[in-house]
């Protein structure tokens, strides 16, 4: 059904026309709604990837800030004024107890010391050097600047053989006014360990950059080139000017600094302590969850696709049919078929469409019906006068009305001829109405093919002798048929009356037999004139003559093989011919054998 729909659709240019309008209607439809869904859902995917990366984001940020802020709170100090006297007299003990203090409450902390506020330094304690204790002058120090004046001091962070180290400074302060500086090396080991283990998705990592574009904290950190400066990156130093980058632009999907492939990245300033923080997703993990609903979608949509290219040309094809049966019958009429009927049962237009054809070959039926009619009253009207007519002539040629002079017997000879002519005409239009009307007799019996063939071939041997032609017969064995003898020859008078009229004088025609199957062929061949090749598909037809040079000034009425066939299919034989332009032709007739 379905490869027969697929045949049919080339041959059918409505069809086709169809096929189209269904696959366009349904096929847009599809791929715009397929479209639209990848695009809501990318929209939908890229917010989310955003907001994942922005929390993480903050989330970081405010770890490093609750660092920094819990820190600055333990050097921040307040004293009470009363005991202003006892920390400027007892220097030693106070400051030390404080230092150990604070060394034993932070394990960040790796140097703590007090500075007076003239500059010097109070007291310094080292978690990891003891030693004689030299004071240092250190009121040039931009922290102890900082710190005097009622600041707190975040420094640049510095690397040293325990791991990245920052100072940072406060005031101490009695009531209000500031009376000493603490100051305290802080290792950064901790919370740089806290945000390079830090990780989201499978393949996400956080990057953490200071004020100067220097990395601090990047888990793939080795894959930078040494002295990177990041700052010339335009990420970075958008972001360290204060600028947000969502991972929703464009831009923000990008090939990675640090080696790891395309990746959509954000980025945020930390403006306490004038750090970045960047994320980095690998694309390839960021989008694994929706690739596989964007594969979903398109399979659904391919798939959606391919169903209308199947069932577009089931559905126009069943759309066609009934217009494919309704040109298939008109074909039909064409050939002279007006026992035709379309059967449409659409219940819609067309089938109104089927009963109007129905209709108007049932009127086309009676109209032939009533042309055959008139042709067989006015043919059979005609044959009496035209018998008469050639009875007298005949009888005034013999001389039964007495002596003719020449001239009056060239001239009746002529009303002979012509009167003959228009009885062959008023014989074959007597047949063909018959025929029409299904009324040619026919009685098939079992006869011997070879008496009607030797008797038309005798009767035409006058002819062929005028046009010193030779007509052979060579009978065969088996030569029983089921026919009607009478037709036979009429067949026979027909094929070799034409085989020596369109042969050219001394020509010659054979009659053979050839046995096939269950059927005796007679071959009528003739070395003539032959038919070309464009009429060769009208022979057959009623009143059809050809019209060469050759054959155009030889009588005829054209309804002669109409007859011959019409009387061999009626005796259930087939009759075909093959023929040469310039070489002759071969009628061949079957007929079924008796046996
Ligand atoms: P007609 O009365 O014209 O012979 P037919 O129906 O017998 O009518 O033949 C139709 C046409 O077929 C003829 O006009 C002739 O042109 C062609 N024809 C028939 N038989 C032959 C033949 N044996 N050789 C060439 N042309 C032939």
């Amino acid at each position: 059904m379905f490869f027969s729909t697929l045949r049919s659709m080339t041959q059918s240019r409505l069809q086709n026309k169809f096929i189209l309008f269904f696959v366009v209607l349904a096929c847009v439809p599809v791929l715009v709604l397929g479209g639209i869904t990848l695009y809501v859902l990318n929209l939908a995917h890229q917010h989310e990837v955003s907001n994942l990366e922005l929390q993480v984001i903050g989330e970081k940020s405010e770890e490093i800030k609750k660092f920094f802020s819990d820190t600055l709170g333990v050097l921040e100090l307040y004293v009470d004024s009363g005991s202003i006297e006892a920390i400027q007299g007892d220097k030693n003990s106070w400051q030390e107890a404080f230092t150990d203090g604070m060394l034993a409450s932070n394990p960040n902390f790796v140097e703590v010391s007090f500075v007076n506020s003239d500059g010097t330094e109070a007291a310094r304690k080292s978690r990891f050097q003891a030693g004689e204790f030299i004071p240092l002058d250190v009121s040039e120090t931009p922290y102890f600047q900082k710190a005097r004046q009622g600041g707190t001091f975040i420094g640049e962070v510095y690397d040293t053989l325990s791991g990245p180290m920052i100072t940072m400074a406060a005031p101490v302060r009695a009531d209000t006014a500031i009376i000493q500086v603490v100051v305290a090396e802080v290792s950064l080991s901790a919370l740089l360990r806290l945000i390079e283990s830090s990780s989201f998705g499978v393949s996400g990592y956080v990057v953490l950059i200071d004020r100067n574009g220097r990395m601090i904290a990047q888990r793939a950190r080795g894959a930078m080139e040494p002295g990177f400066d990041a700052l010339q990156w335009n990420r970075v130093s958008s972001v360290l000017k204060g600028g947000v980058l969502t991972g929703l632009e464009a831009h923000d999907r990008y090939e990675s600094m640090f080696g790891a492939g395309p990746v959509v990245g954000a980025g945020k300033y930390i403006s306490e302590v004038g750090w970045a923080v960047f994320v980095e997703w690998p694309i390839k993990d960021a989008d694994a969850s929706i690739q596989e609903v964007r594969n979903q979608v398109i399979l659904v949509t391919l798939a959606s696709i391919l169903c209308v290219l199947l069932f577009a040309p089931l559905f126009a094809s069943r759309l066609v049919r009934p217009i494919r049966e309704l040109e298939m019958r008109a074909k039909e009429v064409e050939k002279g078929n007006l026992e035709t009927k379309v059967a449409i049962q659409t219940g819609d237009e067309l089938e109104d469409l089927g009963k109007a054809f129905n209709t108007m070959v049932q009127g086309l039926k009676r109209l032939q019906e009533l042309k055959e009619e008139f042709v067989f009253v006015a043919a059979h009207e005609l044959r009496t006068p035209v018998t008469v007519i050639k009875g007298y002539a005949s009888m005034l040629l013999e001389g039964d009305a007495g002596p003719l002079t020449k001239k009056v017997k060239a001239f009746l000879s002529g009303v002979q001829e012509a009167n003959q002519r228009l009885l062959q005409l008023v014989e074959d239009l007597l047949e063909v109405a018959r025929s029409e009307a299904g009324r040619i007799a026919i009685e098939v019996k079992d006869i011997d093919i070879r008496e009607p063939i030797q008797g038309a071939v005798n009767e035409l041997s006058q002819l062929a002798r005028k046009k010193a032609m030779s007509v052979t017969y060579e009978p065969s064995d088996t030569a029983h048929v089921l026919a009607d003898e009478r037709r036979v020859k009429e067949i026979m008078i027909n094929l070799v009356g034409n085989a020596i009229k369109y042969t050219p004088e001394k020509g010659r025609v054979r009659v053979f037999h050839e046995l096939r199957d269950k059927e005796l062929i007679t071959h009528i061949e003739d070395n003539g004139y032959g038919i070309p090749q464009e009429a060769q598909s009208k022979i057959f037809e009623k009143f059809y003559r050809v019209q060469s040079p050759e054959t155009r000034d030889i009588t005829g009425t054209g309804l002669g093989l109409f007859i011959v066939k019409q009387l061999v299919e009626k005796m259930h034989g087939t009759i075909w011919f093959k023929s040469k332009q310039g070489k002759g032709t071969t009628f061949s007739f079957s007929l079924p054998l008796a046996s």
